[in-house]
């Protein structure tokens, strides 16, 4: 069968022939573009290429026969490759380059190139074999993949910076916050202070850092009761609060310390570490003895002369004649009420102060608890005509309490439903019993109280904002009213929306002698 071959090659010395239209077919089936330039012509023109070659620039045959492989590079001669393509052909060695090469649509594409030069029996270069490989989408993604790195060390960098302002941020909070604060790890070895800490227990950091909390010092915190609530905080991670330290520190004296303590609970590095912050209360407590003294001595010595004032009023009441002097009377009459009036809110402010001191002593006896409901009730609807209490149950029980003491508190809740709904006229008081308890609530359509002053309304002093100034009113009977139920065994608390009225209830066991 007839060869479609034409010429054939000698390839090795005995003459052996190789097809070199096979050859050029194998050529040309392969995937790489591959040259040949003949450098025994002036400018090295390429003399052959492949059918992948011509494929990879889209230019035809013809018009690459006869060029130099730098038209492949269009105007883009200021790639530094060329200076070592350039070397590498003048020297006649082997070389390996990337080239940023233009195909003849003008679109860019990444050529790796190997060229490999073939000598003459003289040693001289004759022709250079260029092998060429399209890797622009490798390069393409070398390029994504560096610009995603880039960006994602951008995105680092800020996070870090971001840190960095908050941490700096939250060290200025722990050094200028006007509380002693320490951060403990788990086995209360002390990692940082403040500079508050420091001025306050008048020491360096270099005898607190890295010490045992209960070695600091002369020992000072190494008592009873501390390292227990510590090791309590790791195990349950329940926050000490408000804990009361009285000691003697060996270079500021007796203090009174409030001490409070969180643990950390983020992973990382500040992972199981406690933060315990000091405040010294001593200059607080002891303002509020004061505070409390002056109150006790303040009503004590406003009761004699009022007690005087009482009785001669009531004397001069009883020494006036009826008839011409009937105005008299009244004036009279109205004067007694307001001296009834004072003597109620000094009572109230001693009783505050006794139970202040823990000097508030009950008389308790056995008491028919509804016939108490009832009568207070009457009395309260009496001095309060335009209002409608309504009792609602009873419990049917003897309780064992102070009597005088449970009408307060029902006196008080009633003339607080009364006093803090103006626009209303009904009070309901639901009476009932609840296993051994008697369960009361006073029931208004008032006011109301929003959820942050219900959490306040109880302590001492203790008013509303927007009230203050409309309603008359010291802040203590709440908190008569709360010490008394406690001091009986019993709890009193309050539901209440804003605008909605309140319900303040309270329960008391019924035969617990306390
Ligand atoms: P006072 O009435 O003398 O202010 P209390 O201790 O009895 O003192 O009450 C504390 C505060 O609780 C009051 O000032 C008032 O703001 C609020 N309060 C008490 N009872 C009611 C109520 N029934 N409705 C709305 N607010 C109330």
């Amino acid at each position: 069968m007839e060869t479609p071959y034409t010429s054939k090659v000698a390839l090795s010395s005995n003459d052996q022939l190789l097809d070199l239209g096979l050859l050029t077919m194998a050529l040309d089936a392969s995937v790489t573009g591959v040259t040949i330039t003949d450098n025994t012509q002036a400018d090295n023109p390429i003399v052959y290429c492949n059918q992948a070659f011509i494929e990879m620039t889209g230019y035809a045959e013809h018009e690459i026969i006869g060029r130099n492989c730098r038209f492949l590079q269009n105007d883009d001669r200021s790639q530094a490759s060329r200076s070592s393509i350039r070397h590498a052909l003048n020297s006649g060695t082997r070389f390996t380059a990337e080239v940023r090469n233009y195909r003849k649509n003008g679109e860019l594409f990444w050529n790796e190139l190997h060229i490999c030069p073939i000598k003459d029996d003289a040693g001289k270069v004759t022709h250079f074999i260029g092998i060429q490989k399209d890797i622009s989408t490798e390069k393409k993604a070398q390029q994504l993949l560096r610009a995603k790195k880039a960006e994602m060390e951008k995105q680092i960098q800020e996070r870090t910076r971001l840190l960095k302002d908050s941490e700096a941020f939250l060290s200025s909070i722990f050094q200028t916050v006007k509380v002693s604060l320490i951060v403990l790890d788990p086995g209360l070895y002390i990692l940082s202070a403040n500079e508050h800490f420091y001025r306050t227990f008048k020491v360096g950091a270099e005898e607190t850092l890295g010490q045992q909390l209960f070695a600091l010092g002369n020992h000072q915190w190494d008592f009873p009761g501390l390292k227990n609530i510590l090791n309590d905080v790791f195990l349950t991670s329940n926050p000490v609060e408000n804990f009361e330290v009285d000691h003697e520190f060996p270079h500021i004296g007796r203090k009174l310390m409030l001490l409070n303590a969180h643990r950390i609970e983020l992973s990382g590095q500040y992972k199981d570490q406690i933060l315990l912050a000091f405040e010294d209360i001593t200059q607080k407590r002891e303002a509020e003895i004061r505070k409390d003294d002056f109150l006790a001595i303040a009503s004590h010595e406003f009761k004699t002369p009022l007690t005087s004032i009482k009785g001669y009023i009531q004397t001069v009441e009883r020494l006036i004649p009826a008839g011409p002097f009937e105005k008299l009377r009244l004036i009279l009459h109205k004067a007694s009420l307001q001296v009834e009036r004072l003597n109620n809110l000094i009572s109230d402010l001693l009783e505050a102060s006794r139970i202040k001191t823990g000097n508030l002593r009950l008389h308790k006896a056995w008491f028919d608890f509804d016939k108490v409901v009832y009568e207070t009730v009457e009395l309260t609807q009496t001095v309060s005509p335009h209002h409608t209490i309504t009792i609602d149950g009873k419990s049917g029980v003897q309780v064992f309490g102070e009597e005088a003491h449970i009408i307060q508190v029902l006196t008080n809740l009633l003339s607080n439903a009364i006093k803090y709904a103006p626009k209303s006229n009904k009070i309901l008081i639901l009476v009932s019993r609840v296993s051994n308890y008697v369960k009361v609530s006073v029931k208004d359509d008032g006011l109301g109280i929003s959820a942050a002053d219900q959490k306040r309304i109880f302590e001492r002093f203790y008013r509303v904002g927007e009230v203050q100034n409309h309603y008359p009113g010291m802040g203590i009977g709440l908190y008569i009213c709360a010490e008394i139920i406690k001091n009986h065994g019993g709890s009193l608390w309050v539901e209440s929306e804003k605008q909605h009225g309140s319900t303040f209830s309270f329960t008391l066991p019924i035969g617990e002698q306390h």
